[in-house]
C-alpha cells in the first residue's frame, strides 16, 4: 500500500478503469501511508537507510472545520477558543457554586480555578466573552492597529450544536500527535531504499502467488509472472499479503487457517490528490499544511506539508473511509473529481475549481491485490489472530493486520521483525 503517485504513474482498478497521473514535476500524492509518528520504528528505518525526513503537519490552528449547515468554515483556533472558553466557564461556575465540594478541597478549588482562567481565557470573573485566541479579521500591526477581532463568540448553545469539539481529541492520540514526519519526496522512498539495501537482484516484483504447499522439508510457492506459471522452492515462506487476499490462495495449511484468514474486518478507503496551479490555501487563507475536518463525504482534506511558497501544490482532496469511500469508489475518476471539487468549493470557494490542474484517486477496496484500505482484527476473531501469528508448518504470516498497529507501516515492520526473529531462532535450533 506504500504507493506514491507522480506524473506518469499508471493504475488500473478492479473495474477496469485506468488512470495515469498527470502531476507536474516534483508534485506527488502519498495515496497510502503519509505520516509517521516520532516513536514509530519506521523512522529508525529512515535514519538507517539515509532517507531524509521533514515534518508532516497533522494539526494546524489555521486549518478549518466545516460541518453541514455552517454558513462558513471555522478555523481550529477559533473553535478551540470557544469550546475551551465555555467549558472552563461552566466548570468554574460549578466550582464557585460549591457543586464540586465533595470532590475538591479549598486548595484544590483555587488551583483548578487558576488553571481554568488560563485554559479558557475566562478572566477573574470566570466568564467567557471571547478571546484574542479566536483570531482577527484584520491582524494586529503598527501604531494604532490593535487588530479587528473576529465577530463573536457565538452562544454556548450554538457552539455545542456546531459539534466542532468532536475533532479536538484526534491530536491527543498516541499515533497522531505532533510532531509527525514524512520522507522528503514521497513515502515510496522507503521501499525504494529497502530494495537498494537488500539488493535489487533479491527482490522480484510482478509475481502473483497462485499456490502455497507446505511440506516436511520445505515450501513450494507457485506464481505467475508475465503470464507464465513458475515455481519457487524454499526452506520457509513468509506470506505478507492482506489476509482476505491470502484466504483465496490455494494452500494445504488446513481449514482453520483458511477460515481464520477470512475473519478480519476489511475497510473501504479512498484518497484523492488534487494538483493546483497556485497555492491559494497559503496566499488567500494563510494555511500552511495541516488538515481540514468536515462532515461532508470528503471526511478529511489535507494541505501539503512541503513545497511552501512554491508555484504549485497538491492537496489531498478527500481521505475517506467506509460508506463515503464506497460512494466515491463507485464513480469514475472524472465523476469523483467533480463530486470532490463541488464539496471542496463549499469550504474553500471558487479557486478550488478554477485553479485545479489535475487529479488522481485511489479506491483501495477496488485496487487489485489489495482490495481494502486495512484489515482489522476484531473482538470476535482473537483465536484467528493468535493462530495466524503462529507458524503453520513452514509458513509464516506477517503484516500490520497481525499487530496492535493496523493502518501503520510500523505494524508491518514490527510483524516482519517478529517473524524473522522467530525464524532465525528456529533455524539456529534445527
Ligand atoms: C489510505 C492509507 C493510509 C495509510 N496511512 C498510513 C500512514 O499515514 N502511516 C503509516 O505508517 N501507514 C499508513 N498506512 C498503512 C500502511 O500502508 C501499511 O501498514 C503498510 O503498507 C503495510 O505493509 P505490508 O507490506 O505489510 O502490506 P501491504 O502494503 O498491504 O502489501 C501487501 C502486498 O502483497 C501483495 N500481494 C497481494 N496478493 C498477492 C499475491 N497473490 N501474490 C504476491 N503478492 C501479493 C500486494 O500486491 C502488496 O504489495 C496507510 C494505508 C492506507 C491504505
Amino acid at each position: 500500500r506504500n504507493f506514491t503517485v507522480r506524473g506518469g504513474t499508471r493504475q488500473t482498478d478492479l473495474d477496469g478503469q485506468t488512470q495515469v497521473g498527470r502531476f507536474s514535476g516534483g508534485e506527488y500524492m502519498n495515496a497510502g501511508p503519509a505520516r509517521i509518528a516520532q516513536w514509530m520504528v519506521t523512522l529508525d528505518y529512515c535514519r538507517e537507510l539515509g532517507i531524509p525526513i521533514e515534518v508532516f503537519t497533522n494539526t494546524n490552528a489555521s486549518a478549518l472545520i466545516y460541518h453541514e449547515g455552517m454558513g462558513a468554515p471555522v478555523r481550529y483556533r477559533t473553535a478551540k477558543a470557544d469550546v475551551y472558553g465555555y467549558v472552563s466557564e461552566l466548570l468554574a461556575k460549578a466550582t464557585d457554586q460549591g457543586a464540586l465540594d465533595s470532590s475538591l478541597t479549598g486548595d484544590d478549588k483555587q488551583r483548578l480555578l487558576a488553571f481554568l482562567e488560563g485554559w479558557g481565557d475566562i478572566g477573574a470573573q470566570h466568564r467567557y466573552t471571547g478571546s484574542k485566541r479566536r483570531g482577527y479579521s484584520v491582524d494586529p500591526g503598527a501604531f494604532d492597529q490593535a487588530g479587528t477581532p473576529l465577530p463573536g463568540p457565538p452562544s454556548l448553545s450554538d457552539v455545542l450544536a456546531s459539534g466542532v469539539g468532536r475533532h479536538f481529541s484526534f491530536e491527543f492520540e498516541y499515533e497522531q500527535a505532533m510532531l509527525m514526519f514524512q520522507p522528503v519526496g514521497g513515502m515510496d522512498r522507503i521501499p525504494a531504499a529497502l530494495v537498494r539495501a537488500i539488493g535489487p537482484g533479491r527482490v522480484r516484483t510482478g509475481c502473483a502467488v497462485t499456490g502455497i504447499t507446505n511440506g516436511d522439508n520445505g515450501v513450494s510457492v507457485t506464481y505467475t509472472r508475465g503470464g507464465r506459471e513458475q515455481r519457487i522452492d524454499a526452506d520457509y515462506c513468509i506470506a505478507a499479503m492482506p489476509p482476505h487476499i491470502a484466504a483465496r490462495i490455494p494452500h494445504n495449511l488446513g481449514a482453520d487457517v483458511r477460515h481464520a484468514l477470512t475473519t478480519f474486518d476489511v475497510h473501504p478507503v479512498g484518497k484523492m490528490g488534487l494538483e493546483y496551479r497556485s497555492r491559494w490555501w497559503e496566499t488567500d487563507h494563510r494555511i500552511y499544511g495541516g488538515i481540514t475536518e468536515t462532515d461532508l463525504d470528503l471526511d478529511h482534506v489535507w494541505y501539503p506539508s512541503h513545497g511552501y511558497h512554491g508555484r504549485r501544490g497538491t492537496l489531498i482532496g478527500y481521505y475517506n473511509t467506509d460508506a463515503h469511500a464506497v460512494a466515491y469508489g463507485q464513480l469514475t475518476p472524472a465523476q469523483r473529481e467533480a463530486r470532490a471539487v463541488a464539496q471542496g468549493v463549499r469550504i474553500h470557494g471558487d479557486k478550488y475549481r478554477t485553479e485545479l490542474a489535475s487529479s488522481f484517486s485511489v479506491a483501495w477496496h477496488r485496487t487489485p491485490h489489495i482490495e481494502g484500505g486495512w484489515a482489522l482484527p476484531t473482538t470476535d476473531n482473537i483465536p484467528a489472530y493468535v493462530l495466524l501469528n503462529q507458524p503453520q508448518g513452514r509458513v509464516y504470516f506477517a503484516g500490520d493486520w497481525l499487530t496492535f498497529l493496523v493502518t501503520w507501516q510500523a505494524g508491518a515492520f514490527d510483524s516482519a521483525r517478529r517473524v524473522v526473529t522467530e525464524l532465525h531462532s528456529r533455524v539456529l535450533k534445527s
